[in-house]
């Protein structure tokens, strides 16, 4: 016997454990599909398709339950597929090997999938489950989620009749979801002219290492340094008591990412070398005192290196130190309607020297206004375009605002507070989730985002603990079952 049938509710985890014998990484959906087409047809259930594949399975109102509101019960059928470097796991082909640790499951070497298979796996229990006794329920299964979310783009009106959402796919027991971020790119290019290096100078290498990083949308408020900003304004000050030339600045990666390291080669005259080293062993004090205890291990260091056969011209160096010194780089705004909610943000991700004497600043912003999310783009394309950058803005995905007189999120939070006898938190996130790309097509439709408790998600750490999957499910079957009336 399987072990999974010791765990409750025992139909979601038999689903679970089907779900992890079927490869499903993002853009390669095929197989779940099918599976999912499969068990609709076994079960006689209405099933659909649309054209960039993402599926409908609906559950028809019990008798006597034909009167109320149609629920849409949405999750995602892709996931992240993260190993460790020495376990052997073909994404194509394996099935994804479960580990039950005391409360917690997790997979054996890779991401587990319960983002979002859990998900699955309860729509599919709800789907079969014959004593319910709720109206008409739409399970919407969504593709590419963690690679583009062009599933819930694509999500077209006619497709689905509800307009009551629940998205399956947050990680945390005890908190609803009522709102996320949108997010768009803003990214610069300038162009410099290399001027060759003068005699009698000296260059310096300079390191800012150490910092923190983390999410840009999820960290972003916590006041991390921003090694592309204290770089920068290192260069800035010296660049204002000395004749200095920038050769290289690289600062940053992953665009969202908080910029933990940044590198650069800058030439001085020979007579101001010691000075000026002097300067940024200073600069590395003023720091420290700053940021505190919230960045305990940056290093600001620097030494003498080898001098590089060109540096940028002095003109085209005064507009990028500029540029970067008026960059906005953190919380913008808060939410006036929810506490503790970040409502707007702009990460300055990296700043690169490349090719062709081109110098590339890549920059993103999140909010859960749209418009906000455009006036803040708007504000980092003004420094940089005064710089003389060309700037370009990515599509980028729309936020979902949060409202609090929403009426899933009233039957939601009762049902909680009777199931478990304390009050549920209500929040919105900083960053993106499918519900904004929907509210963006489906205007009228009213939604909540609630889970089971993960951790580690999108990394070989990835662990569900069980017993807030029975909790999740009897909060989802309570809440399906108090849909009001039409
Ligand atoms: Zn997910």
């Amino acid at each position: 016997m399987s072990f999974y049938k010791k765990l409750k509710p025992v139909p979601v985890w038999q689903y679970f454990e089907e779900i992890c014998k079927i490869p499903r990484l993002s853009k390669n959906e095929d197989k779940i599909r099918e599976y999912l087409l499969d068990f609709a047809n076994k079960n006689n259930l209405d099933a659909k398709e649309d054209e960039i594949g993402n599926i409908l399975i609906v559950k028809p109102a019990s008798p006597g339950m034909e009167n109320r509101k149609t629920v849409v019960l949405q999750s995602h059928m892709d996931m992240v597929g993260e190993k460790n470097a020495d376990y052997p796991h073909n994404w194509m082909t394996d099935p994804i090997v479960t580990v039950v640790t005391d409360k917690w499951m997790a997979a054996k070497g890779t991401t587990l999938g319960a983002d979002d298979g859990i998900g699955i796996a309860s729509q599919m229990a709800i789907l079969t489950d014959k004593k319910l006794r709720a109206g008409q329920i739409e399970c919407i299964f969504t593709v590419d989620e963690e690679s583009g979310m062009t599933g819930a783009i694509n999500l077209k009106p006619g497709f689905f009749t509800g307009t009551i959402l629940i998205n399956l796919d947050s990680e945390d027991e005890g908190i609803l979801y009522i709102g996320c971020a949108g997010g768009m790119d803003t990214v610069g290019t300038m162009k410099y002219n290399a001027v060759p290096v003068e005699n009698n100078s000296s260059a310096i290498e300079i390191s800012v290492t150490g910092l923190h990083g983390g999410h840009s949308g999820d960290e972003i408020h916590k006041g991390y340094g921003n090694s592309v900003k204290i770089m920068n304004r290192l260069l800035w000050n010296l660049s204002n008591e000395y004749n200095i030339s920038i050769s290289n600045f690289d600062g940053g990666n992953l665009r969202n990412a908080i910029p933990r390291e940044a590198f650069a080669t800058i030439v001085v005259d020979k007579t101001s070398l010691s000075k000026i080293l002097n300067r940024i062993a200073d600069f590395q004090l003023i720091l420290i005192n700053e940021m505190g205890n919230i960045e305990k291990d940056l290093s600001i260091t620097s030494k003498e290196s080898d001098l590089p056969a060109f540096v940028m011209d002095s003109e085209n160096q005064a507009r990028l130190l500029d540029a970067l010194t008026c960059c906005p780089h953190g919380t913008i705004a808060w939410s006036k309607d929810m506490e503790d909610l970040v409502e707007t943000s702009t990460n300055l991700a990296s700043v690169k020297f490349g090719a062709g004497n081109t110098i590339t600043i890549v920059t993103t912003q999140r909010s859960s206004i749209e418009s906000s999310k455009h006036d803040v783009a708007a504000m980092v394309e003004s420094c940089l375009k005064l710089a003389g950058a060309k700037v370009i803005h990515s599509d980028g995905y729309p936020g979902w605002k949060p409202n609090m007189t929403s009426e899933i999120l009233k039957i939601t939070r009762q049902s909680y507070v009777r199931l478990f006898n304390r009050e549920p938190k209500i929040r919105a996130i900083h960053a993106g989730l499918e519900c904004g790309l929907i509210y963006e097509n489906f205007k009228s439709i009213d939604m909540i985002s609630f889970g089971p408790t993960i951790k580690g998600a999108h990394t070989p750490e990835e662990k569900i603990e069980i017993k807030t999957v029975e909790m999740f499910w009897y909060l989802l079957i309570d809440v399906i079952t108090r849909i009001p009336y039409k």
